[in-house]
């Protein structure tokens, strides 16, 4: 299951990067820790080699980053998706697992004479020129490291901040993937002087007073569907439009929902509608582990990993989750004896 980078890969990678004199860089819509801050990390590094424009974006319309990123050092480097060059010579993509994860900037990669794709997604199919790309990564902010010190550039507290952000993000504060490479990384990043507890409270211990409410209304529709997902268990709940109103909520605060729905021990599957200013349905899934999420999300045109997925619909939740159920109906793992309580000796297991 492990297909790391080839080395030759690393090596084209640099050899496109050094002879470059623009690098256009595009991370996933709607970004979060991971995508932003390995993008920004790696701007930091090409920026500290100077020599070349660097051009960083994601395709989101409109062009805003998300509120609880903006203590990122380099927001600067950032511009509009409007400012993009049309026809990219070098572009890196990151965090995205399929080409249409990047939006507007979608048709830029296509049209890239040289397209290095960073990531870490198990779905992804491999739509660069440079693919460096390993699902057993914990983070894309692994590779985009290994990318800059492939660079040979020296890590400073800028770009640390960045990485950090990607790993806190994309292992729950170090609860999945928490192997030694990971905390090797954090150990080294740290040692860059960033400080873990402002990272922490800022990407996981805030939020707008209306979240109370909003997520207070999202748990308390909460529905526990225990012989679903293989009869293991399903936990779903919605977070509307409405829910937001009231507090002029972003559709942000939104992705925090689905880390209190997993949390339910009578459930190996949960399952978060998140509907956005513009009415689609941005769904979260969540597995324990005997139920491969990610294969019913690419199945409705999303993507993920194995017990990290999602996808996007404009249909109805009845409907998608007509869909949804009917795909998590097949587990990888044994199926439990019926009378048995659903997950509840597993919870918390990953
Ligand atoms: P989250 O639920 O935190 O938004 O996302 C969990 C995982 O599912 C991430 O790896 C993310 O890239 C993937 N994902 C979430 N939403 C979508 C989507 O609409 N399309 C695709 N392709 N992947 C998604
Ligand atoms: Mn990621």
């Amino acid at each position: 299951m492990t297909r790391g980078v080839r080395d030759e890969d690393w090596d084209r990678a640099v050899g496109a990067l050094d002879q470059a004199g623009e690098i256009c860089l595009a991370c996933h819509v709607r970004p979060d820790g991971d995508a932003l801050g390995s993008m920004l990390a790696v701007a930091h590094a090409l920026t500290a080699r100077g020599g070349r424009r660097v051009i960083a974006s994601f395709g989101d319309q409109p062009f805003k980053v998300p509120r609880i990123l903006r203590f990122l050092p380099g927001l600067d480097l950032l511009s509009p998706p409007q400012a993009y060059p049309e026809r990219p010579r070098l572009m890196i993509t990151f965090d995205a697992s399929s080409v249409d994860r990047l939006g507007l900037l979608a048709g830029h990669a296509t049209r890239a004479a040289e397209l290095i794709v960073l990531d870490h997604h198990a779905s992804n199919p491999g739509f660069g020129t440079i693919d460096l790309i390993d699902p057993a990564a914990a983070a894309t902010a692994v590779l985009a490291g290994q990318l800059i010190d492939a660079m040979g550039v020296p890590l400073t507290a800028a770009i640390a901040a960045g990485l950090y952000t990607g790993l806190v993000t994309d292992t729950g504060s170090f609860r999945f993937s928490s192997t030694p490479q990971v905390h090797r990384m954090a150990a080294r990043l740290i040692e860059t002087g960033l400080d873990p507890a402002f990272f922490a409270r800022e990407l996981l211990d805030r939020a707008p007073f209306g979240y109370l409410h909003l997520l207070s209304a999202a748990l308390g529709r909460a529905v526990l569907e225990p012989g679903q997902a293989g009869g293991y268990g399903l936990v779903w709940t919605t977070v509307t439009r409405e829910d937001r109103a009231a507090g002029r909520l972003p559709y942000e605060v939104t992705e925090d929902v689905i880390d209190e729905v997993r949390r339910t021990d009578e459930a190996e599957v949960a399952v978060v509608f998140k509907e956005s200013d513009d009415g689609l349905w941005h769904v979260s899934a969540r597995s324990k582990g005997r139920v491969d999420v990610a294969r019913a999300a690419v199945a409705l045109g999303g993507g993920g990993h194995s017990q990290a997925a999602g996808f996007t619909t404009d249909e109805p939740v009845p409907d998608a989750l007509a869909r949804l159920r009917v795909l998590l109906a097949v587990p990888d793992g044994p199926r439990p004896v019926p009378s048995a309580p659903a997950g509840a000796a597993e919870a918390g297991g990953r």
